[in-house]
């Protein structure tokens, strides 16, 4: 059997790897080898597959003996096509070391370069190079982030500064150097002993100056970078499987810090914040790459390239060209110049904001360069959250102004307007988040490290970094607002103060003071600013503006009316009031899935009737509270036919878990005393017998109408007096009335036959009749297990998957929170299973509970109505289980009416798969579609249905955070 391939090299204008193979070569190796294929110029390399990382977690974190030979052979190949020698003191070869998983996961893990340094080589590079200042620039640089990288060198306190730069920036203030650039040589030269002596007084080891010891420990440190803090949360907030592990790919040094003539950078082929069809990015003259995406420099935009290197700027536009030719998305590349001469180091799709995927997936394929099916795809459905977002009101923005509130403009690098309580350490913005603070995290520069903080943060601020810095692209990719290179900041952390140098002078924020800051604008006010709803929701809930001069609404409305024709599953709203109804429809609800009636009673004056009927002792006390709900219930079921314009309505019969509705506070029961004209220490009593140990398993659902039919039957006059009243207005209604905690077919007989028996009565008394149905919710086991029979009763079913998921698992909705830490935090579950359909146990139910409903009835309409009906992966579950239509709140319809889309879409792939090509025509027609998603399935962002989530799913129950 032939030994399978580990190592993939490319360079030289080929590749043994390619553009499709980034499951084992990673983003990185897949760019790289593919940049080769197409005749970009890339340094040559090799890349160290998945697979070996997988191997190296399961032999102990080492390195696979076997692999070392591939390692050697193909380093001998960059060599030979570099002319260098690894270790050569006369012209040494040094190579980058770098992780790259299947999809990007900026920052979270490590990187070493300018490996195969050390006291000879070092020497070696001064003489080719003829720049002794550059070889030990490079040599104190390596050894810093080898020892940091490699041999754990970190700071002792939160608060303290890198060990390493605290050795450099006592060496500039010895030499009156402001800028590294400024020290003479033989610093740099004490440098390295001094950073060397620094890893023995901390460690107690030498420095490796073997290269070939220096490469196995570079390549181990990077594999061991997959398990570190960062990367776990950052897996965990990304549902990225542990499983995947990260390829390595060592690539021959090219040096932008070798002078005038050279530098580095990185660029997007559109604007990754609004997504504007411009070259985007920036540079660094003489500086490395890291200089660049660490944010530790601010660079110059890329516009100003050409003014310095005409040529160099013509070769990157041509190469931006040929990629997004190439590739057909955005991309988002790292080149180095070395001496005149550009190199391609990296591309991979470009995170982008949920603005600017709309913007470019709707402009790609207006200009024909991908086809509608494709658009559709590439869109990550919850970024479009970034388009519904509120903005800060413009009368309280210019307010701030005159007042001199607005203390610093920076780079907008996360859209959207966010107030908050400013904090330093991104551990304080977890903790305050969890005592329910809203917070602002502003710092230096963001770290990896900082990245469970910036996720409970309203929003980022950074000083420093440019619009690929760390922190810009993390907002990016979290949908968070944040403004880097904000330079008028510093800090003192020990203080826990931020100075703003403003034009009047300087203005010291402290800890817990509120900021707001716009991250489309770039602006940090002072205090906290009123918002107003974004462009989208203005059009579309406010009416405010009109869409004509609203390009982002119109965008929105285009990217979703592709999405529509691409769908199959139909969209529902779970809304209880007209204008929730309302709202849904302008989202696109095709229908109500879920009213809740009892939510109707949260409203103001109407709690109390409804805690009169629950308290009610005899029938005659049950009947006057609930002939006080009936009007209320009636005119809010007509307002809701009415806006919903004919569209199916599922009203739910009441299902309070009671200790939801009751009054604990002695206000309440003082109240509910006076509105029953019982005393205090009555009602009291009558609300400790209601009592129930578990009332999300107690007296509710269908078992409340059971024990109190007429309760059902008042909720049925309300329905069907209101559909009366609607439709002799002339409207169309369509009501469905559903039974809840249904697990028994005698269950629903019970209450359907009340329900259907009302209906009749109203319609004789008002001589008309609507076409209505009955129907039950499947939500406890024995209801899907049972669902053959039930489905005899019962129109249609629809799954309250968040009880569904509570009894199936038998971990209570409400105390899930401490349960489900402990989970997360253990790899027992991967993500929430009451956000994300536990495809292993709730989904076979549901798979269950749909063949043995429709075995009974064929046509049994089937829908969702738990909260997971608005979750992207739910959505696809529920189209794979062949639902009719998922329900979620109204602001979540426009997520579900694309991850609908993209399920369908994924499904036609998988069942014709073609091999992609460019459209012909982009016009959404014809055979376009399996090919389009074939390719757009490879898109990072956009996650691919199959394969992974089928391996989870078998795995471990499956859920995201
Ligand atoms: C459900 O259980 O999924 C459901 C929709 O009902 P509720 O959340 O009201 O219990
Ligand atoms: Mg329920």
């Amino acid at each position: 059997m032939a030994a399978v391939k580990r190592i993939y090299s490319f360079g030289g204008g080929k590749a043994e790897g390619n553009r499709d193979m980034k499951d084992l070569l990673g983003g990185k190796g897949a760019g790289v080898a593919e940049m080769s294929n197409i005749g970009l110029l890339v340094p040559p390399g090799f890349t160290i597959t998945t697979d070996v990382c997988v191997a190296f977690y399961k032999g102990g974190k080492k390195l696979p003996k076997d692999v070392l030979p591939g390692v050697e052979a193909a380093l001998r190949k960059v060599e030979a096509l570099t002319g260098k020698g690894f270790g050569s003191a006369d012209d040494p070869l040094l190579v980058s070391v770098r992780s790259g998983a299947r999809v990007s996961m900026p920052g979270m893990m490590d990187t070493v370069l300018n490996l195969g340094l050390n006291d000879r080589t070092v020497v070696g590079l001064a003489k080719r190079s003829q720049n002794e200042r550059f070889a030990w620039d490079s040599y104190r640089r390596f050894c810093a982030m080898f020892g940091d990288v490699v041999l754990g060198m970190k700071p002792e306190r939160k608060e303290d500064r890198d060990p390493f730069e605290v050795i450099l920036e006592r060496k500039k203030r010895a030499h009156g150097a402001k800028l590294d650039a400024e020290l003479p040589v033989s610093a740099l030269k004490e440098l390295v002993v001094e950073f060397k002596a620094e890893v023995k007084r901390r460690k107690g080891i030498d420095f490796p100056d073997d290269p070939m010891q220096q490469l196995v420990a570079g390549i181990e440190a990077v594999f061991r970078s997959w398990d570190n803090e960062r990367a776990i949360a950052y897996r965990r907030l990304n549902a990225i499987p542990a499983e995947w592990g990260t390829a390595v790919t060592v690539q021959a040094m090219v040096f932008g810090n070798m002078g005038e003539d050279s530098g580095t950078g990185v660029a997007f082929t559109r604007n990754p914040a609004d997504g504007r069809n411009e070259f985007y990015g920036e540079f660094l003259v003489n500086a490395q790459g890291e200089d660049v995406v660490a944010g530790i420099r601010t660079p110059q935009k890329i516009s100003e390239l050409a003014a310095r290197f005409p040529e160099i700027a013509r070769q990157l536009e041509d190469a931006r060209a040929k990629l997004e030719r190439h590739y057909r998305d955005m991309q988002d590349i790292e080149f180095t110049i070395e001496r005149g001469r550009l190199y391609l180091l990296q591309t991979r799709s470009g995170k982008r904001t949920g603005l600017a995927a709309v913007r470019i997936a709707v402009e790609m394929a207006d200009a024909r360069l991908i086809s509608r099916e494709e658009a559709v795809l590439r869109v990550d459905p919850a970024a479009l959250n970034h388009l519904l977002r509120p903005i800060f009101d413009d009368a309280a923005r210019l307010r701030a102004v005159d007042e001199g509130r607005l203390l610093a403009r920076g780079l907008p690098a996360g859209p959207g307007a966010a107030a908050g309580r400013v904090v330093f350490f991104a551990e304080d913005a977890e903790a305050w988040k969890a005592r329910g603070e809203q917070v602002v995290l502003a710092r230096h520069e963001t770290s990896p490290e900082d990245i469970r903080g910036m996720n409970a943060a309203q929003g980022f601020l950074t000083a420093f970094g440019g619009m690929t810095s760390h922190a810009a692209l993390v907002a990016r990719q979290m949908g968070k607002v944040a403004i880097v290179g904000c330079e008028a900041l510093s800090f003192d952390y020990h203080a826990r103060t931020m100075t703003v140098a403003t034009a009047r002078g300087p203005k010291v924020l402290r800890e817990g003071d509120w900021i707001s800051i716009d991250g489309t604008a770039g602006e940090v006010i002072e205090g906290s600013l009123a918002t107003t709803p974004s462009e989208v929701m203005q059009v579309l809930i406010e009416k405010t503006r009109e869409p004509s001069s609203a390009p982002v609404y119109q965008q929105f409305a285009k990217l979703l009316g592709w999405a529509d024709r691409a769908r199959r599953l139909k969209v529902r709203a779970n809304a209880d009031q007209p204008d929730q109804a309302t709202v849904s429809v302008a989202f696109g609800a095709q229908g109500i899935g879920l009213c809740r009636t009892e939510h109707m009673f949260f409203g103001e004056g109407k709690i109390g009737p409804m805690r009169e009927m629950i308290v009610a002792e005899t029938l005659a006390e049950r009947r006057a509270a609930l002939a006080k709900l009936l009007p209320l219930q009636r005119e809010d079921f007509a307002g809701i036919f009415r806006a919903m314009g004919g569209r199916p309505v599922t009203i739910r019969t009441i299902d309070p878990p009671l200790h939801e509705f009751l009054p604990q506070d002695p206000d309440g029961i003082t109240e509910l005393a006076r509105a029953t004209g019982k005393s205090e220490v009555h009602v009291r009593a009558r609300i400790d017998e209601l009592h129930e140990a578990n009332p999300m398993l107690g007296h509710r659902g269908c078992r409340l109408g059971i024990s109190y039919p007429e309760i059902t039957e008042m909720q049925a006059r309300a329905i069907f007096e209101a559909a009366c009243e609607v439709a002799a207005e002339g409207l169309e209604v369509q009501p469905e009335v559903m039974i809840p905690l249904v697990g028994a077919k005698k269950e629903l007989e019970h209450q359907a036959a009340r329900v259907r028996a009302v209906a009749e009565a109203v319609f004789a008394e008002r001589g008309a009749r609507v076409r209505y149905t009955v129907g039950t919710m499947i939500e406890v086991p024995r209801g899907a297990v049972c669902a053959g029979p039930i489905a005899e009763v019962a129109d249609f079913f629809s799954f309250g998957t968040n009880d569904l998921t509570q009894t199936t698992f038998g971990i209570s909705r409400d105390d899930v929170g401490t349960v489900l830490q402990s989970y997360l935090e253990n790899g027992i579950y991967e993500v929430d299973p009451f956000v994300t359909i536990d495809r292993e146990g709730v989904g076979e139910l549901m798979r269950l509970a749909v063949e043995r409903g429709r075995r009974t009835k064929p046509n049994l309409k089937i829908g969702i109505c738990g909260e997971h009906g608005g979750d992207p992966s739910s959505v696809e579950f529920c189209h794979q289980l062949g639902l009719d239509y998922v329900s979620c709140s109204p602001y979540r319809l426009p997520i579900a009416r694309l991850a609908a889309a993209q399920a369908a879409l994924r499904e036609q792939a998988a069942a014709h798969p073609v091999k992609p090509a460019r459209p012909a025509k982009a016009n959404g027609r014809g055979g376009e579609k399996a090919r389009a998603t074939n390719r757009a399935l490879a898109v990072p962002g956009v996650k691919p249905a199959k394969e992974p989530r089928k391996k989870r799913t078998r795995a471990r129950p499956q859920a995201r955070a």
